[in-house]
Order: C-alpha cells, then structure tokens, then sequence
C-alpha cells in the first residue's frame, strides 16, 4: 500500500471511530466529561485562568487560516481547546460576574442539552422533530397565556392549529423584534385590489400603492439596538426609526410620543410600530405600556413591547403589576436566555392575534405544505435546534413560583445594592433600581460636593474626568478578574442630559451574596487610588 493510501485508511477508520465509538473515560475527553457532571462549578473555577490576558495576545493563537490537512486525535485536540479556548474564556457563571445579562445556569441544563445535541432535532418540520413541535407549541402557548391571559378555550382552540401561531422561537430578542415587525409591515401593507402586497410586490410599490411617503418606528431613546437592525432589513432604513424623549426614570415621555403620532400623521408618513420597551437594556427601566396602549389606539397602530430581557418578571405575582399594559401589545419580544436561565439561542414573540402570522406564511413543495403543522412556516429561521426542550424542562423543574423567587430575589438584591452605594459617601447612585439593573458611578464626596456647587461649564470638566476614571476602574476590575461590572453611557438628566459614563450591574445570579456586593464597591474604592492620572487632576481641582 502506498503511504497516500495508508493515510487515507486511517482517516476513514477514524472517522468511523467518531461517530459510533466514545471517548475511553480516563481521556482527556472523558476526565472533562466526568469532571463538569459531577462539578461544573469547580470545573470552570479551575480552568477559566483568572488573569486576562490581551485580546491581541489571544488572536495570536488563532491567526492560521489553513483548515488542516492532518486528522487530530480527540483527546490532542480537546487539550488544546482547554489551554487556548477555555482558559481564555468568561466566567460569566460566576456569582461575581454581575455586568451583563448572561448569567449561571441551572445545573440539569447541562445534560439536557447534550441530549437535546444529541438528538439533533430539526424544528423547522415535523419530518424531523415530531413530538417537538407540539412541545415548542406548548411552550409558545404557554408564555402567550403569561403575557395575554387567554382563557382555556381560547388555548384549545388555536394552540395548535396548522394555520395560526400564537407566536415564533426563535434565536434571540434581535430576530424576535425583526420577526414582529415583519409580520406588522406586512399586515399593514396587506394585498388591496389589483395590488398583491408587500411580500410579493416590495416596499416600494407597496408604500405607492398606499400612497404613504414613508414608515417609521417609534421607540424611546432607551431602545435596543436590534431594531435599527430591523429597520435596516425591512427596507425603512435606520433613521426610520425615531427616538422619543425619555422622562428622569428614562420612561417614555408619552406626550412627546402623542405629539409625535401627530406630526408624523400631517407628513403622511405611516407609523408600523409603537414600541413600548419593558426593561430597558441599560437601566433596566419599564415604559408606561397602558398609556403607550391608548396612543397605539387612537392612532390605529401596530403596538409591540420589548420584553426581551424584562419579560420574564410577568413570572413574578408581585411585580407583574410593572408590567400593566402588556396584555394589550400586538406582540411581545421574550428572550427565555436572559431572565428564565435558559442558554443562549432562545427567544421568543408572541402574537395577541393567533391568525396574524397569515401575513408571513411561506410554502415549498418538499416541505412546509400548505395546511401541515411544520413550523418554518411561519418563522424567519430555517433550520433550528431543539432548544425549545429546555424551556419546556425550565418551566416544569422550576415552575411559575421558583421563578418568582428568582426573579423577586433578583429585584430585592438591586435595592439592597442601591442602599449600599446610597450610603458610601464616595459613590454615586446614578439610574435607581426598578428591577435587577442599576447604574453608578465612583464619585468622591468632595468632587461631589463641588460639582453641585459648579457652573454648568466646570461640570462638564469634572464630568469628563470621572468619566476617564470610570472607564479606568472598570477596565482594572475585569483585568484582576475577581468580579465584572459593565459600564455604558448614559444621559444623566441631573447634569443637564449630558451623556455620562457609568458602571451598570445586573443581579441575576442567584449565588451572589451581599458580601460580594459589598467586595466590588470595596475593589472599585482600592482600584481609583491607583489612577495616577485622573485622580490627582481631579482631587487638585478642589
Ligand atoms: C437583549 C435585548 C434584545 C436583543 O436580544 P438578543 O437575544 O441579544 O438578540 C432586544 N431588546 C432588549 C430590550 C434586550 O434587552
């Protein structure tokens, strides 16, 4: 045999071996395997190095863009994804780690969702997730009756009929929100006479046709990004998309938004969407939705909410109430991977009208026949996971009331931390708590204390040295890699809407102890005295 050959064998032989044989359990493969079953905790505390190391460093490691031409061994390769990948990574499951929405997962997460990969589901057509898709429509279902409150019949009746959805799964809060307003634009600009509407003839004939001179969406200027991503993608573009003005708890300013329906109204510019947001991505604030509701009324307007990360406080009988309104959207944005503990790759909207969905269904001959149940009818994503399963799993391990006490927790633990910074003399509280987000900053009591006494000009140079200062805290803190706040920027009304920065927290991770909270103020308090630049020009302005 020739060597050419040989080497040939070997790799079919191997490749056989991967897809039929596992690993021996004293593997590297193996040992991981063991390891994160029995302790992930542990697993992650021992892996993930606590120094950061430069990105610019890292990229180092991953600068070959040849795909090799030599089959690994599995246990080679899993070693080097240990030094180069997962030393490298973000602990974002530890209980310090408290700046971003992606937080700890349950423990019984991990094995399902191995069986989840395992199974390899495709839930774009029963042909190939068969109890699947009765399962993600249950589940569709399920968080429906949370934000619409339907009564039981309603649910038998439209749950699972072929030709409605009570709403899409999808990746994320991005394709969820372009998902609505999918659905919304082509409601809006449905067929009409000789006119076959905007999914078979495009925006542009559509907006001729209905002689409108544009379409917008409305949103405060707290809204997420992804819906200038929307707009970008339905053809509106992204200055279709206005911001209206944000009272001091960054609440949209209703009577700006009601001006503005108007105005938009004599332009003859047509408004898609009024977005109401439920939990801002920044302070973690909650729009007036019944008063947003009345306006989406008396205008005759499509009205979404974006409860992608601020949804799942409906789960909550205390603090539902925050929420007031949103029983009355056309469709709500729910990210089950922020607040339900749920991995990434799971969103979700919903739909008040289980038949509107009409407006974006699609066909194929080998699939997705007219009058089946698959679910790529009436989804953007084509081909998706069985993640569905661990939402499903999520709602029956933890039920409604364990996620009450998360969520309340969660809540509770911003105050708690609110009070904390209230009482040090060198911190300032800049966005108060409404859920488990809030906003501050390093500000020592005498800058303080000169900066209420300051013109509105020596604000604005005090303002940009702490901003420098914030920055250099927070960069220092994740550097050390004992805990993690993020930070942003900010309109800060009491500095005259000046764009200020902040650091932001989230308290989402059930394991994190006052005494934690307590540890990052202390480190952030240690971390100024090292600026040898801000500080000092700071302090020398007193
Ligand atoms: C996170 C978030 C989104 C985007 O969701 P992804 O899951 O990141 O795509 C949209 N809106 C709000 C309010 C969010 O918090």
């Amino acid at each position: 045999m020739t060597t050419h050959k040989r080497k040939a064998q070997a790799t079919q032989e191997s490749l056989h071996r991967i897809f039929t044989i596992p690993e021996a359990p004293d593997s590297t493969l193996g040992l991981i395997e063991k390891e994160i079953s029995e302790n992930l905790a542990g697993f992650l505390g021992n892996h993930i190095a606590a120094k950061e190391q430069a990105l610019s460093e890292i990229e180092k490691d991953f600068a070959c863009s040849v795909i090799p031409e030599e089959p690994s061994f599995v246990s080679d390769h899993t070693h080097h994804l240990l030094t180069k990948v997962v030393a490298q990574s973000v602990h974002t499951a530890s209980p310090s780690f408290i700046g971003h929405m992606t937080s700890a997962l349950p423990y019984f997460i991990l094995p399902l969702s191995k069986l989840m990969v395992g199974l390899n589901q495709n839930l774009v057509k029963i042909e190939t997730s068969k109890a699947f898709t009765p399962l993600e429509r249950q589940v569709i279902g399920m968080m429906h009756r949370l934000v619409y409150q339907d009564n039981e019949h309603f649910y038998q009746e439209w749950m699972h009929s072929a030709n409605h959805s009570l709403g899409a799964f999808c990746s994320g809060g991005t394709v969820a929100n372009l998902t609505a307003f999918w659905v919304a634009r082509n409601n809006l600009l449905k067929a009409d006479g000789d006119f076959t509407g905007i999914a078979r003839e495009g925006l542009f004939k559509a907006l001729k046709h209905y002689q409108y001179d544009g379409l917008v969406i409305l949103v405060s200027d707290r809204g997420h990004y992804s819906l200038k991503k929307s707009a970008d993608i339905l053809g509106i573009g992204q200055d279709s998309v206005i911001s209206i003005p944000t009272d001091e708890y960054n609440r949209v300013d209703c009577q700006k938004l009601r001006d503005k329906c108007l105005e938009l109204k004599k332009q003859n510019i047509r408004i898609l969407s009024i977005v109401g947001v439920a939990g801002t991505t920044e302070t973690g604030n909650i729009d007036p939705l019944d008063k947003i509701a009345d306006i989406a009324e008396e205008f005759e307007i499509h009205f979404h909410v974006d409860a992608a990360w601020g949804g799942a406080t409906l789960l909550s009988n205390k603090y539902r109430p925050l929420l007031k309104g949103i029983e009355r959207a056309d469709s709500v944005t729910i990210d089950a991977h922020k607040q339900m503990y749920v991995p990434m790759g799971a969103g979700l909207v919903v739909f008040k009208n289980p038949a509107s969905v009409a407006s974006i269904e699609h066909h194929a001959e080998y699939i997705l026949r007219k009058g089946s149940k698959d679910l790529g009818s009436h989804t953007l994503e084509g081909s998706r996971p069985g993640m569905a399963m661990l939402v499903y799993a999520s709602l029956h391990i933890i039920s409604r009331p364990g996620y009450e006490m998360l969520i309340n927790q969660g809540i509770e633990k911003a105050e708690y931390f609110a009070q904390l910074i209230n009482q040090q003399p060198d911190f300032e509280l800049i966005t108060e708590p409404e859920l488990c987000l809030l906003t501050y900053r390093y500000n020592p009591q005498s800058i303080q204390a000169l900066l209420s006494n300051s013109s509105h000009e020596q604000q604005d140079e005090i303002n940009q040295l702490l901003d420098k200062l914030t920055k250099f805290i927070q960069k220092r803190q994740r550097e050390n890699g004992k805990s993690f706040v993020s930070r942003t920027r900010i309109e800060v009304q009491r500095y005259q809407g000046r764009k200020t920065v902040v650091f932001r927290v989230v308290l989402a991770n059930p394991l994190t102890s006052n005494e934690i909270l307590n540890d990052v103020l202390s480190e952030q308090l240690e971390l100024a005295q090292e600026s040898e630049t801000f500080l000092p020009k700071l302090l020398s302005l007193l």
